[in-house]
């Protein structure tokens, strides 16, 4: 008899998230029952889940290369399925673990439904934080960050209303003891090589470039509410403390563990329960024994000081710098590009928009297109340039 067993959805299955967070259900498969497991091309993943996990739907990106037929499994499709998904009151809870803008109209959705929400998609909130807030409260609904600072702070607040500041830390990526001549000239594979973790292409560029941890910046005022001036950023490059927080009274509260995305998946679909689950060593402050922090460079890397900025101005701004940073990200992955023309593009583009100041979520996909286009002329223009 299938009781109490947790019901999730995972938008966004086939992804670094999505295929740690099955890692993690296997673990507590009687806490579990799979719902949905979405996944964008990489149909052959996405059949083999749906095999082994047994979901009642699947659903494949618009673009997915063929439809997976599997026995007893309705196969959906696009963004629209992804809607589908959401609206299923079945679901007790969803992780949206799918990557760019495509997480936002099913969070929406989830949230009308009141379905408890894992984040992991933090464009969702760089996007339309003031709207996905608003709406989960007005819903009631639970949204748990999965993003490891940001799970970190969950885990650290008790009363938001007690604390003065919010520490978030960097590790510092692959460039952090590089001088800015050997950023202008650095590799794809080298922005690539994020020491301590291992996720998706896109973000992993967003890290080495320290946009990542911009986009934090943002995603964590929406989350908890909290003032720009009050949310600072921290070098900390072994990544054993995730983030922290200041009370009012000078008492700080940090959140440690090993560097793996497996503890805060886990955290996020559990909570407010805790199980062993994934857990796989015992923490030693013996074994790592030191921990070392310094202030972030704002000079060697533009994009913290542009998120601040673009975070403070609101509305459509930090929908401009993530469109223009998402294309210019494309552009380096695809060698169009030098990593350090990322930040002359994004600011370029942040330089030409004027920002609307509560736009609805029609007029945000409005300005997101817009802002991609002019990127990608501006893309053009630069690797016109440099041909010449
Ligand atoms: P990945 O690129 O590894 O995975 C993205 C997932 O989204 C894949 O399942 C992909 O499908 C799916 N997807 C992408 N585009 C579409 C689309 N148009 N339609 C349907 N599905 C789509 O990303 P990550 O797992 O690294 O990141 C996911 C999100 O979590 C991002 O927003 C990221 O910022 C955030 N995040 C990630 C962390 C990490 O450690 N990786 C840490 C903190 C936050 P497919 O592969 O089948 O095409
Ligand atoms: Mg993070």
């Amino acid at each position: 008899m299938e009781t109490n067993k947790r019901k999730i959805s995972i938008l966004g299955s086939t992804g670094s998230i999505g295929t740690q967070a099955l890692e993690v259900i296997e673990k507590l498969d009687d806490k579990f029952e799979i719902i949905a497991l979405t996944g964008g091309n990489n149909v052959d993943l996405l059949e083999q889940q749906a095999k082994k996990f047994k979901p009642k739907y699947i659903c494949v990106g618009e673009n997915a290369p063929r439809k997976p037929e599997i026995s007893g499994v309705k196969v959906l499709c696009g963004n629209e399925g992804l809607e589908e998904i959401c609206s299923n009151t079945e679901n007790d809870i969803i992780l949206v673990a799918v990557s760019g803008k495509i997480g936002l109209r099913p969070t929406l959705k989830a949230i009308e439904n009141k379905i408890a929400i894992a984040l992991a998609n933090k464009e969702t909130l760089v996007m339309a934080g003031d709207i996905v807030m608003q709406k989960a409260k007005e819903n009631g609904v639970k949204i748990v960050p999965v993003d490891s600072e940001h799970c970190a702070i969950h885990q650290c607040i008790k009363d938001i209303s007690q604390v003065d500041k919010l520490i978030i830390t960097a590790s510092g990526g692959p460039f952090l003891r590089k001088s800015v001549e050997e950023m202008k000239s650095a590799t794809v594979a080298e922005a690539l090589a994020h020491p301590r973790w291992n996720m998706g292409r896109k973000i992993t560029v967003d890290s080495a470039t320290l946009m990542n941890k911009g986009l934090e910046v943002i995603e964590a005022h929406h989350l908890f509410n909290m003032d720009y001036n009050n949310i600072d950023v921290v070098v900390h490059p072994q990544s054993i403390v995730h983030s922290a927080i200041e009370y009012k009274d000078g008492s700080v509260i940090a959140q440690l563990g090993l560097p793996s995305m497996h503890i805060p998946i886990q955290y996020a679909i559990t909570y407010p329960e805790r199980f062993e689950g994934i857990k796989s060593k015992s923490f030693s402050f013996a074994d790592i024994a030191r921990l070392d922090f310094e202030k972030p460079d704002f000079g060697k890397f533009p994009s913290l000081k542009m998120a601040y900025a673009t975070g403070k101005i609101g509305g459509s701004a930090t929908v401009c710098l993530n469109s223009a940073n998402e294309e210019a990200v494309f552009a380096f992955l695809n060698g169009k590009i030098r990593l350090y023309d990322i930040y002359s593009i994004v600011e370029t583009m942040l330089e030409q928009h004027s920002a609307v100041k509560s736009p609805n979520i029609d007029e945000i996909f409005a300005i997101d297109k817009e802002i991609r286009l002019k990127t990608q002329e501006l893309i053009q223009k630069i690797t016109q340039t440099s041909l010449k």
